[in-house]
């Protein structure tokens, strides 16, 4: 049925869409390069360019390193660069760490389940998994039967954002890790499901297509990006630069559906 139209005209969608490891991270240190000019956020969002240009470094020194090979590579890197002082001491301690401590870290950030002590370093871990997942996504075969809503077909992390486009609105959810898009229709909560109470916030004079579509039910919230006023947003960039939107969501009482390892700990 590709191609084909519903009775309702709606055209099928494509369900899932799998990351080109190389031309993601390319794409989104571009992007945050070019968010940073005249940001207040620049510093910030020139670091994380930094980051995400090191993931790519990360591929290219081969999948066999493993996520502590593409962690090496990424610290090396970002000992190049000009960091805040937070960061450049986070880069410094992780040169330390143990195989053990590191991927008792890691296990914590796959879980979701980091506080206090891992935020500084959990960037850089985070990094260092989502190139090696990434890679490994591009090269597994679509998923078959229909995926859960709420967590990705490859790896079942949650989403970080949506992105919303074409003239009729279709909403692909992108993967926190691995940067693997799945289907899901709009207005449906990724979080429960809920198709009832949903409030979409943006912020006044704030960037172009961009919502936090917020659920009343389970109170979680997910940015949606819109291609057709945003045609350049990148998820995991545009997120990171409209933490403002993150501030004003969280103050009405929503709580993030997914993380994004580029907003932690936070400008
Ligand atoms: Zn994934
Ligand atoms: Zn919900």
């Amino acid at each position: 049925m590709k191609g084909a139209k519903t009775a309702a005209g709606i055209p099928d969608v494509v369900e899932v869409r799998l990351p080109d490891a190389e031309a993601v991270f390319a794409a989104r240190a571009e992007r945050f390069r070019e968010l940073a000019h005249g940001s207040a956020l620049g510093e910030y969002l020139r670091a994380c360019a930094a980051l995400a240009e090191a993931q790519g470094e990360a591929l290219a020194a081969g999948a066999e390193a493993g996520w502590r090979g593409a962690l090496e590579t990424i610290l090396g890197a970002m000992g190049r660069v000009p960091l805040p002082a937070e960061a450049r001491e986070a880069v410094g301690r992780l040169g330390g760490f143990s195989g053990e401590e590191l991927e008792a870290a890691a296990d914590r950030i796959l879980a979701g389940d980091y506080a206090g002590a891992d935020l500084p370093h959990a960037p850089f871990i985070g990094a260092a998994l989502q190139a090696v997942w990434t890679a490994r996504a591009g090269g597994v075969g679509i998923p078959e039967g229909k995926g859960a809503r709420d967590c990705c077909p490859v790896c079942a992390s949650a989403p970080v954002a949506g992105v919303v486009a074409g003239d009729i609105g279709v909403r692909h959810l992108v993967c926190s890790l691995c940067a693997t898009e799945w289907y899901l229709p709009r207005l449906c909560c990724s979080a429960c499901g809920s198709t009832e109470a949903m409030t979409y916030l943006a912020l006044e004079g704030g960037a172009a297509g961009v919502k936090a579509e917020c659920c009343d039910r389970c109170r979680t919230y997910l940015k949606l990006f819109y291609r057709e006023s945003a045609p350049g947003a990148e998820p995991f960039a545009d997120d990171a630069a409209t933490v403002a939107l993150d501030i004003r969501t969280a103050g009405e009482g929503y709580a993030r559906a997914g993380a994004n390892i580029y907003l932690l700990p936070g400008p």
